[in-house]
């Protein structure tokens, strides 16, 4: 059982300490991006945050935005994106709920890019064109979903779309999120830190008017005139919505983030009457590159089949391992491209290896003929540079039949697959709460990693389409919760 927090009635509150026109809760990325833009367009604003300093997930992530239409960055490489075929990919590949929603980003990417720099948010015009999890360096441009990949490549023209921030490394996000948060303290927005949001207030009507707080010591009660935005995070942590949604994730398998992405924010959402979609979406990860050479082999199943096409983004093929028989994978490579795989999170193991298929075959215990069959068809159509069954890009394609052969364990209990949580509060794209009827809930907004905004499952997610989608319905729901039109 999932354990919402009971909404309290404004006759419950035994006094209002402070009032604001909005209450933003967490000052991550959506957080912040609400508070500049609700504080710009004259809204008394608070910040509420359970740590004790902003930053969140996003401080610890790699800091990779998913944006495109041309950007700056985009146009430096040489690319000619449009918001077009960004509008194409995202609907071809995420199905979201709200097109309108999506629409509205890629057509807003361009300009919301602009807005990031001019935040200070610090972004080279360089390109990396390889295949990589995250960067070493501080390049910007990269390839980071599946964009290349069948059948999103015939949907939409492909360009590289992760503008990752001038930071170095997995946690290269705080690059990113140092700007913004100056920039709220360099404009007076008003914070509490070290307090926790733990009820909403919602009056006979259903309309959200304030929140309670908890902080060590006492409890504050603050009334929000215009609006409360919600933008706790993930719910990475929650165990009960983990088992609730997501019972495939195995024992090995760890969440990433930080200890309040505890699915505080998709909880007060369910308290108010909001609904919750896409729970189930996870993108659990143990890319099985760098180096990219490996994408050239093949991953089986325990039946010696093929499942999925080893070029798709790490967080899709996660996926189709995970739903495997067993939840158990190999991937398969021959002499000619072997390597081991370098994400040294993933903790993919080399089983052995092996003179021919036949000894493959019976090392890996894969019933006899499977493994057999799967490579002579894959070999044969390679050899054209075609792979009929998963449509394999051409520049991943080659015959493996360069003996001997090698097969690393990337089974789901075996792995070390990390997971973020995808899926919240369902809403629209002014960041408005939405009930199951697609009602608004007056007076409540959630955004950021507590909402469903475009990707609802990992299969179709890409890095960044939770900083960049994020930022930009945190802006929006700012504005809204405000008063203030969306330019
Ligand atoms: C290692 C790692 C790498 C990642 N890399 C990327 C990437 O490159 N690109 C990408 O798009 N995504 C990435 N992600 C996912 C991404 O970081 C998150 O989805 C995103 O940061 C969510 O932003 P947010 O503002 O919604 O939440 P957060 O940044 O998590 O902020 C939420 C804030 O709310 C606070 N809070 C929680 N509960 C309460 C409460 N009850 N009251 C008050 N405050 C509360 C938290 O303390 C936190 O500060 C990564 C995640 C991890 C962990």
């Amino acid at each position: 059982m999932v354990a919402i927090p009971a909404t309290l009635s404004p006759s419950e509150v035994p006094g209002w300490d402070r009032e604001v026109d909005v209450l933003v809760a967490g000052q991550g990325v959506a957080g912040t991006c609400a508070a500049l833009e609700a504080h710009r367009a004259g809204a008394d604003v608070l910040i509420v945050e359970r740590a004790s300093g902003g930053g969140g997930a996003s401080a610890l992530s790699s800091g990779i935005f998913y944006l495109g239409g041309g950007t700056a960055v985009q146009q430096a490489a040489g690319y000619n994106d449009t918001a077009e075929e960004l509008a194409k990919f995202l609907l071809a590949s995420c199905d979201p709920l709200d097109a309108n929603a999506a629409i509205a980003f890629a057509n807003d990417c361009k300009d919301h890019f602009d807005w990031l720099e001019t935040q200070g948010v610090p972004f080279e015009r360089s390109y990396f064109g390889g295949k990589a999890v995250w960067l070493d360096d501080t390049t910007c441009l990269m390839w980071t979903g599946n964009e290349k990949a069948w059948p999103y490549r015939e949907a939409a023209r492909p360009a590289p779309r992760g503008h990752k921030v001038a930071g170095v490394g997995e946690n290269a996000g705080a690059a990113g999120m140092k700007p913004l948060l100056e920039k709220c303290e360099a404009e007076g927005i008003a914070a509490i830190y070290d307090s926790a949001v733990v009820a909403l207030v919602q009056d006979a009507d259903g309309r959200v008017v304030g929140v309670k707080v908890r902080q060590v010591g006492g409890e504050l009660y603050i009334r929000a005139r215009r609006g409360v935005i919600i933008a706790c995070g993930s719910h990475n942590m929650s165990e009960d919505l983990i088992k609730e949604n997501l019972p495939l994730l195995s024992e090995t398998s760890e969440p990433l983030g930080i200890p309040s992405n505890d699915g505080a924010g998709v909880k007060l959402g369910l308290s108010a009457g909001a609904h919750a979609v896409a729970l189930d979406g996870v993108i659990p990860t143990a890319s099985i590159y760098p180096p990219g050479q490996l994408i050239k082999g093949i991953v089986v199943n325990r039946n010696g089949e093929r499942f999925v096409s080893e070029d798709v983004y790490h967080g899709r093929l996660g996926n189709f391992v995970m739903e495997q028989p067993g939840q158990t994978a190999y991937l398969i490579v021959d002499s000619e491209i072997f390597a081991y795989p370098e994400n040294p999170l993933a903790k993919h193991t080399l089983i052995d290896g092996y003179e021919t298929v036949e000894e493959m075959e019976a090392g890996l215990d894969l019933p006899t003929g499977s493994l057999v069959e799967t490579m002579r068809a894959y070999n044969e159509s390679a050899h054209r540079g075609v792979d009929p069954r998963f449509h394999k890009h051409v520049d991943w394609i080659k015959p493996l039949d360069q003996g001997p052969y090698a097969a690393f364990d990337i089974s789901f209990d075996k792995s070390h697959y990390l997971f973020i949580t995808l899926g919240g509060i369902k809403t629209d794209a002014m960041g408005r709460a939405l009930d199951l009827k697609s009602n608004a809930i007056p007076g409540l907004y959630v955004v950021g990693a507590s909402a469903a905004h475009i990707p609802r499952t990992g299969k179709a997610y890409a890095s960044g389409l939770s900083l960049g989608p994020g930022s930009y319905f945190g802006r929006r729901a700012g504005a809204h919760a405000a008063g203030a039109n969306w330019r």
